[in-house]
């Protein structure tokens, strides 16, 4: 476990003498002043920062505020060192989110006991984190992180005129999949249909999450209908390429899954366009919501089983109250499947 350690005071014999100290804890990076300290920590968060507390210019209580007011940067620990420590200052400290406090001159055995305790938390914390935001059986996002996201990447598209596109896949027939097969087969098919779903998309900003059940849901980012459909025809493909037999489909002979698909771009009538001076709208005058970008891909996603499932169908997020205008996403065939399904 090689952890990144931020060491910050404007003395560069100070800071010589804790790297000397902490060798070995982890991966140690210098800044000699607050301002420095921030590019830094923007650039690339570290698991810990030792911060000098008087530095000319910015002090280490307002580089800890401005830490702290960044949701990204708010979660790594600080460490104050200082040579003033009075009761004052270290509750100070402890209310702008400090982690600890160590003083000047430092003690070589406690800077590192210290250190360690920190790191030792920091990594906690992170695994804490990681495991609440992951499905347990599929390993891929779980509804809370798509929850999250959703939002996120929904008003930063409006925000910066980036295009956004949202696919719910469902598993056809999976009642009775489960029903042929047994549960612990149901519970592996959709393991394998995670993968499946991640083998179909490649920019890290995708995010595949488990929406519920047998419902998984994929979030494309920066990405116009185009690419939105291209991806939901690779799902279908790669899904059914994978021929996991499922003999009690009337769909096919093999799993298979129907996706809904929703897009926000230029050629959405509510598509916003970021002018210097002003907000120029489409003609869908409505401020449409994340929500409604669900909305939209749930809708589709009916019209794709109605249409007889193992296929996708898409529907603009401003067409959400006419779900008749959604539409096939091109021609998709899948070996041993009837054209009109069932
Ligand atoms: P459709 O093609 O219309 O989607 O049919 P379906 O049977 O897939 O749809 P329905 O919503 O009726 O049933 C979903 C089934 O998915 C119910 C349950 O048997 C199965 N299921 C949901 N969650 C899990 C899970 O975690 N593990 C397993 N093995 N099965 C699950
Ligand atoms: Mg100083
Ligand atoms: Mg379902
Ligand atoms: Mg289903």
């Amino acid at each position: 476990m090689n952890h990144d350690i931020l060491l910050v005071d404007d003395d560069p014999g100070a800071i010589q003498l804790m790297a000397r100290m902490l060798a070995g804890l982890g991966r140690l990076r210098f800044a000699t002043s607050g301002a420095m300290a921030l590019g830094m920590v923007r650039a690339s968060a570290p698991d810990l920062i030792l911060l000098d507390a008087e530095m000319p210019g910015m002090s280490g209580f307002e580089v800890c505020r401005e830490l702290q007011a960044d949701p990204a940067l708010a979660s790594i620990p600080v460490i104050f060192v200082t040579s003033h420590s009075d009761t004052k200052t270290e509750v100070a400290g402890f209310e702008l989110g400090a982690a600890d406090f160590i003083s000047k001159p430092i003690s070589e055995p406690l800077v590192v006991a210290r250190v360690k305790t920190q790191l030792r938390i920091k990594r906690l914390t992170d695994e804490l984190r990681r495991l609440s935001t992951i499905d347990a059986l599929t390993g891929v996002a779980n509804r809370r992180r798509f929850d999250e996201t959703l939002v996120a990447e929904w008003q930063r598209a409006r925000r910066s005129g980036d295009s956004l596109c949202l696919l719910i896949v469902d598993v056809d027939h999976f009642k009775r999949f489960n029903d042929t097969y047994g549960h612990p087969a149901g519970d592996a098919a959709l393991c394998a249909v995670a993968r499946a779903l991640t083998e179909s998309t490649q920019r890290t900003n995708d995010l595949i999450s488990r929406f519920g059940g047998e419902e998984f849901a994929m979030l494309l980012p920066c990405t116009p209908r185009a690419g939105g459909k291209h991806v939901a025809h690779r799902v279908v493909q790669a899904v059914a390429a994978m021929n996991l037999p499922h003999a009690a489909s009337p769909t096919a002979p093999c799993v298979t899954v129907s996706v809904g698909m929703s897009c926000y771009d230029e050629d959405s009538a509510c598509w916003i366009t970021a002018s210097p001076d002003s907000l120029v709208m489409g003609g869908d005058q409505r401020r449409r919501t994340a929500q409604e970008l669900l909305k939209a891909a749930d809708e589709a996603l009916y019209a794709a089983k109605r249409a007889g499932r193992a296929r996708a169908y898409w529907l603009d997020v401003s067409d959400v109250d006419e779900p008749a205008r959604a539409q096939p996403v091109g021609e998709m065939q899948i070996q041993g499947a009837s054209p009109h399904g069932e």
